[in-house]
């Protein structure tokens, strides 16, 4: 891998920095990633906008508390949405998308417990509950309040009656990935060998693709699925050819 060039900067945001001046060095030093801290938003995106950003203005944060902590603001996706519109009072301004590991309860659960589904479900629903009352004000200090708990006003609701507090949640979309299909294919010691490669010809009319076949990574991560779909399309009509997918036995 070529070397990538980091720089982090404390802006102080509060004593109000001149933001040409951030982006100048910012430019002069020519980092692949900038990090920074004690920024506000606006002065985030200004910065990213006198950098030349024009992409989504999308925020991806990991690494938040648990049980949800992977937040992405996926805002761009509601003009995908048939919302009455932006100017619409029922209309949402932001769309966010919460994840985390779901946590497995030992062994599986056995095929005739058919309500188990049901209650992985509830049991998100609870804690998505807990978690907007109790953490979420961290991120979106308008939305909650330490004490007060969360404003369930703020949630847009889609249609049905206009509930209130918690109730509010059934408005909004989540999940447990619980059917083995669903669930992420971990990298644990000595799995690797278990793994079946898309260019296997054990059976005549079955190519196999996707992210957890041996396809020179082993990792659950979209170049896998990549390679792993490239060398399946090599298996099915010989093209591309081995040379030219990277990643699979080669840089
Ligand atoms: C929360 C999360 C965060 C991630 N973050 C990153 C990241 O930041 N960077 C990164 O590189 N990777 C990330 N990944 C991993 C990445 O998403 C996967 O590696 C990639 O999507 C795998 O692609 P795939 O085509 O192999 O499988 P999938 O994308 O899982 O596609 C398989 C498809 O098959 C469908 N399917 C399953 N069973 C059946 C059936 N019986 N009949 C018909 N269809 C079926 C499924 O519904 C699904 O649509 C993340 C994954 C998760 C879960």
């Amino acid at each position: 891998m070529d070397d990538i060039r980091v720089m982090t900067w404390n802006l102080h945001g509060s004593a109000r920095p001149r933001l040409d001046a951030v982006a100048d060095l910012i430019r002069e030093h020519d980092p692949d990633v900038i990090a920074l801290q004690e920024v506000r938003k606006a002065q985030a995106r200004r910065v990213a906008a006198l950098l030349g950003w024009r992409g989504p203005e999308g925020i991806t944060l990991s690494g938040f508390v648990e049980p949800f902590d992977t937040w992405a603001d996926m805002s761009h996706l509601l003009a995908e949405e048939s919302w009455p519109g932006p100017t619409s009072p029922t209309s949402p301004r932001a769309l966010s998308y919460f994840c985390s590991v779901l946590p497995g309860t030992g062994a599986p659960p056995d095929r005739a417990d058919t309500g188990y589904p049901a209650r992985r479900r509830e049991e998100v629903r609870q804690t998505a509950i807990r978690f907007l009352e109790r953490d979420v004000h961290h991120l979106w200090p308008n939305a909650a309040h330490p004490k007060a708990g969360f404003r369930w006003e703020r949630l847009a609701v889609a249609d049905g009656p206009d509930a209130a507090g918690p109730a509010r949640f059934a408005s909004q979309f989540w999940t447990a990935n619980v059917n083995p299909s669903d669930r992420y294919t971990l990298s644990l010691p000595g799995t690797a060998k278990s793994r079946i490669s898309p260019l296997d010809n054990t059976y005549d009319n079955l190519i196999l693709a996707g992210d957890w076949t041996a396809c020179g990574l082993v990792a659950g991560c979209v170049e896998a699925a990549v390679i792993s779909g490239r060398l399946a399309a090599h298996a099915l009509a010989q093209s591309p050819p081995l040379r030219d997918i990277v990643g699979f036995d080669h840089p």
